[in-house]
């Protein structure tokens, strides 16, 4: 380690930088992590796990009403924000605790401090106290981008949506991607009147088209407001709540604006210039497929490098770079065929191409689908369809995506994406015997 205070700094204790922090001091490095938040980073302090507690808390509100075609008188029932607000917040504080321990349990010493760059070899601390490794590892994650409009500091964004003092009666959500997805079903289900406005006509651009219109078609259907084609104008303070302009449209009066606009990358004031390390125009680190940035000595792992901005993907990079560079045993992260979800009321989950992609890539492609209502659906008098669609290379029937909205979407396509990754054939699905009664046997009899 010659004449470095440390092997491996990290900065930012996110998923990305706590399973690099970890992994090196295991190989034997001498790590330290720098945190200006809390340990856990944005998934488990502010993201995927407070959101999708709050999922199974709206969730309650279909099943509570679909109780009753299965026989069960439950009463009024009526739903109290501050105690689900703050079970959600002592889950994350404990899952704080657990990260810190495992840390420490590593010997990576934690710095609750910002840090930022002075060279290839050197941090400064907020403390003032300066420090040298001899790898630094960038690993600050994003931060919601808020559009630049008049009026827009009276919105909130999914950093503060956790810690609301009181469910909003009318929400306008401002964006058309995962957040607003997401967030329009968990406030719709808490009977807040909830408005979506999308600069485009299109929601959830990365999925495949038959999904989205299934999901703007249901989401619909439930109450929730879309406004198409809309560029937010200017947000006012009115009597009683904010008045929010837009284009193409009236404007709408609700209680709380939520901007779920995308997330940019977190270099900002970094320091990052001092030792060469060379961003994009949306300001993230640039690096190669070990994640080495332009400086040789500094790395970034994460949503910071705006690969592809999922937790799990940030801990596999993590988990690579610390394998290669303390473990002996180079690795590099695997991008093809990463399944995703959206959880929305329902939930969508898609692995591989869609069928717009593998059409551009293949010429041609076969299809097939299940259009259905889950048994559960039929019984409760849900008009809810599922749908199911497989995507396959003509030649060999090899399948190449496989998109689902309906109940459980994202539980079933974990474990058919194993056989996509593995590139098996739509004769290998039929080959497989049928659970039946389930939704996940779809898959094995689709037409
Ligand atoms: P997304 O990229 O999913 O969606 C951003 C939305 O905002 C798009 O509809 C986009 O429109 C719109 N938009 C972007 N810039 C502007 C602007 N200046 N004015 C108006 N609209 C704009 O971002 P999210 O914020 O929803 O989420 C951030 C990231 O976090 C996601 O990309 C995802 O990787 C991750 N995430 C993952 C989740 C999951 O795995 N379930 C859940 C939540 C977040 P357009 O389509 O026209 O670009």
């Amino acid at each position: 380690m010659a004449g470095y205070d440390y092997d491996l700094f990290v900065i930012g204790a996110g998923s990305g930088g706590v399973r690099a922090a970890r992994v090196s001091a295991a190989h034997g490095a001498k790590v330290a992590i720098a945190e200006d938040h809390q340990v856990g980073g944005t998934c488990v302090i502010r993201g995927c796990v407070p959101k999708k507690l709050l999922v199974y808390g709206a969730h309650f509100a279909e099943d509570l009403h679909d109780a009753a075609k299965f026989g069960w008188r439950t009463g009024e029932a009526s739903f109290h924000w501050p105690t689900l607000r703050d079970n959600v917040l002592g889950e994350v504080r404990r899952l704080n605790g657990a990260y810190t321990t495992t840390l420490e349990s590593h010997g990576v010493e934690i710095i609750l401090e910002r840090a930022v760059v002075t060279g290839p070899h050197s941090l400064k601390l907020f403390s003032g106290r300066e420090v040298t490794a001899k790898i630094i590892l960038v690993a600050t994650g994003a931060w919601p981008h808020v559009p630049d409009v008049p009026g827009a500091e009276h919105g909130i964004t999914s950093n503060e949506v956790f810690h609301l003092p009181e469910m909003p009666r009318r929400i306008l959500i401002s964006g058309g991607g995962y957040i607003a997805n997401e967030f329009a079903g968990i406030f719709h289900e808490f009977s807040c009147k909830v408005t979506l406005i999308n600069r485009s006509d299109t929601i959830l651009r990365s999925y495949d088209s038959q999904i989205r219109d299934r999901s703007l078609q249901i989401s619909m259907a439930k109450g929730i407001a879309f406004r198409m084609n809309a560029e937010l104008e200017s947000v006012e303070k009115v009597p009683g709540g904010l008045k929010v302009s837009m284009t193409n449209h009236a404007p709408v009066e609700v209680d709380q604006l939520l901007f779920a606009t995308g997330r940019v990358p977190n270099t900002a004031g970094l320091g990052l210039e001092s030792a060469g390390v060379e961003t994009d125009v949306k300001g993230a680190v640039k690096v190669d497929a070990d994640s080495r940035s332009s400086c040789a000595s500094i790395f970034a792992v994460g949503d910071v490098t705006n690969r592809v901005q999922l937790t799990p993907v940030a801990i596999r990079e993590g988990q690579a770079f610390a394998d290669t560079q303390f473990g002996g045993k180079p690795g590099r992260v695997d991008y093809d065929c990463i399944p995703s979800a959206v959880f929305s009321h329902p939930p969508i989950a898609a692995v591989g191409l869609t069928e717009s992609e593998a059409r551009q890539k293949y010429g041609s492609v076969r299809v097939y689908t299940s259009d259905f209502r889950a048994m559960k659906n039929v019984l409760a008098g849900r008009n809810e369809r599922a749908l199911y669609k497989m995507v396959c290379e003509p030649e060999t029937d090899r399948v190449v995506g496989l998109h689902m909205i309906g109940p459980d979407a994202p539980e079933i396509l974990q474990a058919a994406a194993v056989a996509v990754k593995a590139g098996l054939t739509k004769q290998a699905f039929d080959d497989t015997v049928a659970l039946h009664p389930s939704m996940a046997e779809e898959l094995v009899l689709l037409k």
